[in-house]
């Protein structure tokens, strides 16, 4: 089933390096990974593989495992976390999709929409209860998100969209003035008001990774680092073989994962469908508590703004100073470095206060965007023994990890029917997105849609 393209091909060789870790913060500071797992060796079976052990692929790993007693066994190219889960802002916050309120209302009716946002809820929920459950100390901080608006006129776009969202999907929305949130918040020139969203928080994510991965262990799945999948067959009895550099996996059942850094050449069906985007993330030193109230910050609660081109920013529980943003379409390391000395100045615009600190983290990973801007669980058409979830859109400690759930459930046979979609699921989240016309263009596409966004929000429109 492998092919000679390679996912490699797409951004910079420099961001799939899975024997190295990205320098975060998070890195630094989630301490021993307290993990059995060791490569996959020789010839080896199980019922379920899956491919990838970022969120998605370790929820799916501990639910099979924990809840349906399924043998289960996950591959993963680099270590727990490599991907995305490890390296993100660690928001615990809903909206998996770009398609607007208004477009979602438009296109799946008021009740698939409400759904779909339950489920976001739901997905943050189940963050906190698998905290409890398998005792994972994920730092938790913050009790909503803040979406804080950058201009007057983007106040009153906040409130009318919070007005349709409390009344028609019953999302708890809180409105703060300017003046309240300078308050609770904290101040700027480009502080206009905000809204708080519930339920949300924020969390260490390779804390959560590790703990994921650990508690899956431990409920009876086989983990496997530094097992990169390099070929993928069908054999002739129907079962999937899966091929890493020392062993290979025989499987009933395949659970394909990846999100930004999906594997895409090992499988057609995939293949031209994820559009993987830069996100970068710079770290300050740590600020005293009566330095960050001297400063006027008053919040432990993830917040990002009203931009198209929007910032994610947090306190980190020892008091840094962390924001978030869209990197450039190449992926190179000159461009990571213009990147992160853009995010600094952003700061020290944002927040004249904070322009004197030091930095002492810089990173960079992929998030996953599709063409529908929706996210996407299913079942292959073509082979209805492989399930995939991706494309949560910058989104994805809550939404891959229900993603996982979800598979599982689906995979034991708990919810209804033997459809390529889950209908039982939200008609959003439904089904395979569309492939990129000539897919080999989706940088150049996303370089495109960078500026359109960049030149909107200029002219703000
Ligand atoms: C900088 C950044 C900031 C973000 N901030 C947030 C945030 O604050 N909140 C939020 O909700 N989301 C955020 N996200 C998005 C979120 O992290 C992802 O949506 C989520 O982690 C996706 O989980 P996943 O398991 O699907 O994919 P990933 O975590 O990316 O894992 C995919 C895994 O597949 C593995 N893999 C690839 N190829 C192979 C192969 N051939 N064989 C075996 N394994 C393979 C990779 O090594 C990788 O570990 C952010 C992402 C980034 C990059």
């Amino acid at each position: 089933m492998s092919e000679n393209i390679s996912m490699k091909t797409l951004f910079h060789p420099s961001l799939y390096q899975f024997d190295q870790a990205q320098p975060s913060y998070w890195e630094a500071t989630a301490g021993a990974s307290g993990l059995a797992a060791e490569a996959l060796s020789g010839a080896q079976s199980c019922d379920v593989a899956i491919i990838g052990g970022g969120y998605t692929g370790l929820s799916a790993a501990l639910h099979l495992a924990r809840d349906y007693n399924i043998d289960v066994r996950l591959l993963e190219a680099g270590h727990i976390g490599w991907g995305a889960s490890g390296r993100n802002g660690g928001f615990c916050t809903t909206g998996a999709t770009k398609v607007s309120l208004k477009a979602q209302l438009a296109k799946f009716g008021v009740e698939q929409t409400r759904s779909f946002y339950q489920s976001q809820a739901e997905a943050v929920n189940l963050v906190r209860t698998l905290g409890a459950e398998e005792s994972i100390d994920f730092l938790l901080q913050g009790d909503c998100e803040f979406i804080v608006a950058d201009s007057d006129a983007h106040f009153t776009e906040l409130l009318k969209n919070a007005e349709l969202e409390q009344t028609l999907l019953g999302v708890d929305v809180t409105i703060h003035s300017k003046d309240e949130f300078r308050e609770i918040g904290y101040d700027s020139p480009h502080q206009h008001g905000a809204i708080a969203i519930r339920p949300s928080f924020a969390l260490h994510p390779l804390r959560y990774a590790r703990g994921l991965a650990a508690a899956a262990e431990r409920r009876g799945a086989q983990i496997h680092t530094h097992s990169e999948v390099l070929h993928w067959h069908k054999q002739d009895d129907g079962r999937h073989l899966l091929e890493t550099a020392a062993g290979s996996l025989r499987a009933k059942q395949v659970i394909l994962t990846g999100n930004g850094f999906m594997p895409e050449h090992l499988h057609p069906g995939v293949r031209g469908r994820p559009l993987p985007v830069q996100s970068a993330i710079v770290v300050t030193q740590p600020m005293s508590e009566s330095e960050l109230v001297q400063k006027g910050w008053h919040t432990q609660s993830p917040a990002i703004n009203s931009k198209h081109m929007f910032f994610y920013y947090r306190l980190l529980s020892d008091g840094r100073f962390m924001l978030g943003g869209r990197a450039d379409h190449i992926g190179n390391p000159a461009g990571a470095e213009a990147t992160y000395d853009e995010l600094k100045r952003s700061i020290a615009d944002m927040w004249p206060q904070f322009a004197d600190l030091e930095y002492t983290h810089q990173w960079r990973g992929l998030v996953c965007f599709a063409l529908n801007l929706r996210p996407s669980i299913g079942r292959m058409p073509e082979d209805k023994s492989i399930y995939f979830a991706y494309g949560y859109h910058g989104n994805g400690v809550n939404s891959a990890t229900w993603s996982g759930r979800e598979l599982a459930r689906w995979l034991a046979g708990k919810t209804p029917g033997n459809h390529h979609l889950p209908m039982h699921l939200p008609a959003i989240v439904r089904g395979r997105p569309p492939r990129f016309p000539l897919a080999f263009l989706r940088r150049q596409y996303l370089r495109a849609g960078l500026s359109f966004y960049k030149l909107r929000d200029r002219i703000g429109f």
